[in-house]
């Protein structure tokens, strides 16, 4: 049988030992790196040495060439450990398929993306920004070229909302006006090294869930060669890569956390009969309404990513720029952020008092708290405000 040598390479890797190691030290951690607020160093660093973080960098850069469907499947285990390691797993990826899917023969992205390979380069985003919110689509910060200098350099500073992970990362991903004088969404997204440049934080993260991801704001400065701008504008990128993987991958991230909680309640469901033999125990029944939203859930991820996987690549890759795929994958993210919250919570009901507590084998506590910051992060209003629009001009036919 001919078997694509990409599956068999991949699922090499996420098989490998050192991923398994990576998974049982996410595991390990989860609890402590979500008390204390603090950056899963230990997984991260275990994720370094399994090299998963050059997994999504294309073959002929040296990485794995890791397509979505084999990058979903590891933020899902991840994500069933530790949710703060699978989101920072999944925010790098998402940066790396946005160089890698749009750097066209930049010589300096080449480049780069080979070092993300070497070195284990891990890459945050800032996107966010003071005074637009989460509206992807919109920059206040522009990028300005240096007067007078030799290797056209460029500077901008930019107050970012949020950077998860930005006092951990070796580089970050800045979307930008790209010139002073731009429109707000006419935007470049520009690659800088931390040790290059100033980043500030403006503050705490100290909140209710995704804790350890660590993801104050910041005010960053930078100055560097324009080479470091990906050649493409942001729009295109934004449609074709970040917004698709970043629903696809964080969809994966939230239903690894309905996961682990469902099987924390079917532990606690499957330990009643042992006080009352012989019975089924009532909570089963609701075990089995959970099941059946979790099947739901699985379909609605599995489905939005093999669409993907499914649509043209090259020059054709604008057929996911059309109103009806941008509807279809931010419905993606409204109903699986929303199933995620829905699915702790039913599993705490089940759980009850043990759930509710934080030391037994059977809390959802940590799962719930993490899974409330999927409908925040870009506001499902937000999304529904932009479907709302575009539900205007377009007839839903899937
Ligand atoms: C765990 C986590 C990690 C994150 N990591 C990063 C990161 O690394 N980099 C980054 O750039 N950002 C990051 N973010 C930020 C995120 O992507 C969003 O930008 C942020 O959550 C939006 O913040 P907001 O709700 O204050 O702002 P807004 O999106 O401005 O929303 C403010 C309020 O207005 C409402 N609203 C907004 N627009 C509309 C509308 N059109 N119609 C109706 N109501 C509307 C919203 O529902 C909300 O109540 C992260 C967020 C979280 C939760």
């Amino acid at each position: 049988m001919n078997v694509p040598q990409r599956a068999i390479a991949v699922q090499e890797i996420t098989a490998s030992e050192a991923f398994q190691q990576a998974l049982a030290i996410a595991a390990e951690h989860a609890d402590e790196v979500d008390r204390r607020g603090r950056f899963p160093s230990e997984a991260v660093d275990a994720l370094r040495s399994a090299g998963a973080l050059g997994w999504g960098v294309p073959h002929e850069y040296g990485g794995a060439g890791a397509e979505i469907d084999d990058l979903s499947d590891a933020t899902f285990e991840l994500s069933r450990r530790c949710a703060a390691t699978g989101m920072i797993f999944a925010m790098h990826q998402i940066q790396i398929a946005s160089i890698a899917r749009h750097l066209g023969d930049a010589m300096w992205f080449r480049n780069y993306l080979r070092r993300v390979v070497r070195e284990q380069r891990l890459i945050a985003s800032a996107t966010s920004e003071v005074g637009v919110g989460g509206d992807l689509r919109k920059s206040i910060a522009a990028i300005e070229p240096v007067p007078d200098s030799p290797d056209s350099l460029i500077h901008f500073e930019k107050k970012a909302s949020t950077i998860s992970y930005g006092a951990h990362a070796d580089d970050l991903l800045t979307t930008l006006r790209c010139s002073p004088v731009a429109d707000p969404g006419d935007q470049v997204l520009v690659l800088t090294h931390f040790a290059d440049m100033e980043a500030k934080p403006t503050g705490e993260w100290d909140t209710l869930g995704m804790r350890g991801t660590c993801s104050p704001g910041f005010v960053v400065r930078a100055t560097c060669p324009a080479d470091q701008v990906l050649p493409v504008p942001f729009a295109a990128i934004a449609a074709e890569t970040m917004v698709p993987f970043s629903h696809i991958l964080w969809a994966h991230v939230w239903l690894g956390i309905a996961t682990d909680a469902f099987s924390r309640a079917q532990n606690f469901v499957r330990g009643q009969p042992r006080q009352n033999p012989g019975t089924t125990p009532p909570s089963a029944l609701r075990l089995s309404e959970l099941s059946v939203r979790m099947a739901e859930f699985r379909a609605l991820v599995h489905a939005a990513m093999k669409e993907y996987m499914s649509l043209p690549e090259g020059a054709a890759r604008s057929a996911l720029s059309t109103i009806g795929y941008a509807v279809r994958i931010n419905n993606l993210k409204i109903a699986a952020s929303e199933a995620a919250v829905e699915a702790c919570q039913a599993a705490l009901r089940i759980c009850g008092f043990l759930g509710y507590g934080n030391c037994s084998p059977y809390s959802v506590g940590r799962q719930l708290r993490d899974a409330h910051s999927a409908p925040l992060m870009i506001a499902n209003d937000r999304l529904h405000a932009t479907n709302a629009a575009l539900l205007l001009v377009y007839r839903e036919g899937k």
